[in-house]
């Protein structure tokens, strides 16, 4: 088979689509992103997202070294294991000590917890030619000659021989291709925020809570916690990092400009719709003083310095959620219009598993397209093979976190004592605790 010239369409310059056109552009295959933000900082910062070593090995692969340096030296360090604990912060079992000798370069290992401003610049970083901003996606038509035509909203169109789905969870590209498209709404609701780690804060603040993420398992409800850190600060970074940056053509200081937000502990509160006071409605979720009342309520009798973290939070760091999950599709026969990331297994926030995901897919298309391109292999077979993996490991996923999401949740006190002692006795019997979950 001789290489052919492979023209890619990608909806969507978030996580995956980025990461995507990162790898195909480092590839030499001919890439163009379509964003319907009017311009790179569209976008308020947010949470940080926690980057595992699914994500970290995509990024690796995809990003030019220097960036991939840049990212590392910027994130915050998740800190050690996950520590289970009841809602009196008694210890349950704790999964994963620190590893003094771990290089966190290692993209197979490391944890990054990045900001979202500085994955996005980082993302887009020389894609100036590639990405076009104000481009709102409306429909796609297919052509005999094995191309496909996508729609935007300012009347322009534009022909390539690959379409890519790269949308987030209510793709427009998606729900055309597969009209059926189901989504199940969890009976969740979440609340997050953030309390910044100033001088005042650190002084009463349990080490725990410092010290790494955090999984408490109350009679009712749940909370998450965890710790962001940064690692290096951006002027020893600039200092470090500076010329391979400006070896790429980019100005370093542009590039780390916003990425020193402050260190803060992210907690999530999550509980079940049906047990929310009779008055509750879902109206109050956009009312912060209900917000904070309820949060008050439920969690009475809870630890002092598990209520203070909550009600000392910045109020404006307030998040709320509902939850759904995107349902299994039917098996379609693989064509020029795929995709990737919440695009097509759209997931809760639990465990912060989507944007790993969506990076994992963006890796592997990329390598199926580009094998395409080289000539490697049929582009019909490379696609099939690319989609079979992701829909696979996708609601593999999708099925882990409503699992998850549902133990958080559920109100039967048996299964809420039955977990506790579970925990309880894995942390007393180490050897079954490392069976259960492994070395970590
Ligand atoms: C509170 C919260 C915390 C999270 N924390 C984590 C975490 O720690 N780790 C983790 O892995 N995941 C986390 N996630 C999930 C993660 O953010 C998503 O799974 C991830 O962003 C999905 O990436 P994506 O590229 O598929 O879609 P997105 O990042 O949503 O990108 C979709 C892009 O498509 C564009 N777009 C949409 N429609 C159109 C259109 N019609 N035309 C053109 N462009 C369009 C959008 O503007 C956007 O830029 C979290 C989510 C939430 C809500």
């Amino acid at each position: 088979m001789s290489p052919r010239l492979l023209n890619v369409a990608v909806i969507g310059g978030g996580i995956g689509g980025l990461c995507l056109a990162q790898g195909l552009t480092r590839a030499g295959v001919h890439v163009t992103v379509y964003e319907r933000d009017l311009s790179p900082d569209s976008r308020l910062q947010g949470f940080r997202l926690n980057i595992e070593p699914t994500g970290s090995t995509a990024l690796h692969a995809c990003l030019p070294p220097a960036l991939w340096e840049v990212l590392v030296a910027t994130a915050g360090d998740a800190g050690s294991g996950i520590g289970f604990l009841d809602e009196r912060m008694r210890p349950l079992i704790h999964i994963g000590q620190d590893d003094p000798g771990h290089d966190p370069l290692d993209p197979a290992t490391g944890e990054h917890a990045v900001s979202r401003i500085t994955l996005r610049k980082l993302l887009l970083a020389r894609l100036d030619d590639v990405v076009r901003f104000g481009k709102e996606f409306t429909g796609f038509a297919r052509a005999t000659d094995g191309t496909v035509t996508a729609k935007f909203t300012d009347g322009t169109t534009s022909t390539a021989d690959v379409l890519v789905a790269a949308d987030g969870a209510n793709s427009r590209v998606w729900s055309q291709l597969h009209p059926a498209l189901g989504r199940t709404a969890l009976p969740a609701m979440a609340v997050a925020g953030k309390l910044f780690l100033t001088e005042e804060n650190r002084r009463w603040l349990p080490h725990r809570l410092l010290a790494g993420k955090n999984v408490f398992w109350p009679r009712k409800d749940f909370l998450f916690t965890a710790v962001f850190r940064r690692r290096e600060d951006p002027a020893a970074i600039i200092a470090r990092l500076g010329d391979q940056v400006r070896g790429l053509g980019l100005d370093p200081e542009h590039l780390l400009a916003d990425s020193h937000d402050n260190d803060y502990v992210l907690w999530a509160f999550i509980t079940h719709r049906d047990s929310l006071p009779a008055g509750y409605t879902s109206n109050a979720d956009d009312d912060p003083v209900a917000v904070r009342e309820l949060l008050t309520e439920r969690t009475a009798g809870w630890h002092p310095d598990l209520r203070r973290l909550l009600a000392e939070s910045t109020p404006d760091s307030l998040y709320r959620t509902g939850f759904s999950a995107a349902q299994p599709l039917e098996p379609w026969e693989t064509g020029n219009v795929t995709g990737l990331g919440d695009a097509v297994h759209h997931m809760p926030p639990v465990g912060g598993l989507g944007g790993n995901t969506a990076l994992r897919d963006a890796h592997r298309l990329c390598t199926a397209l580009t094998a395409a391109a080289r000539g490697e292999q049929p582009l019909a077979q490379a696609l099939r093979a690319y989609e079979e993996d992701m829909l696979r490991h996708g609601f593999d996923t999708v099925r882990e976190v409503v699992r998850n999401t549902e133990a958080a949740i559920t109100r039967s006190a048996v299964k809420r004592s039955t977990a506790r002692w579970f925990f309880r006795t894995c942390g007393i019997i180490p050897p079954l605790g490392r069976m259960v979950f492994g070395e970590r």
